[in-house]
């Protein structure tokens, strides 16, 4: 199973199970150069983060939109890429919310 979070930026974690997890991926993911998930041209300025996790895996995948999208995008929209991009990450995975 998979848990996924949409963050974001800047960053409102406080409070969340997996705050300091999500943050150092999301300093990670920020450091590298990286496409938007929904409009693929490279972020410059982040808008929100798409974090993902395993019960089993350690790690936390970070997909990134960028601030336009972020702002102008429908939820539908976004909420169709990041689905996109998780499938990817969880091949033949459904996503219970
Ligand atoms: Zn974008």
């Amino acid at each position: 199973m998979l848990t996924t979070a949409l963050v974001p930026a800047p960053l409102r974690l406080v409070g969340h199970p997996r705050e300091r997890a999500i943050r150092s991926a999301i300093t990670e993911a920020m450091a590298e150069a990286a496409s938007c998930f929904v409009c693929r041209q490279r972020v410059s300025r982040p808008g929100a983060f798409l974090c993902a996790w395993g019960e089993a895996a350690a790690g936390i995948a970070v997909a990134q939109c960028c601030r336009e999208c972020w702002r102008d995008a429908s939820d539908d929209l976004v909420e169709a890429n990041a689905a996109r991009v998780l499938q990817g990450a969880v091949p033949g995975g459904r996503f219970l919310d």
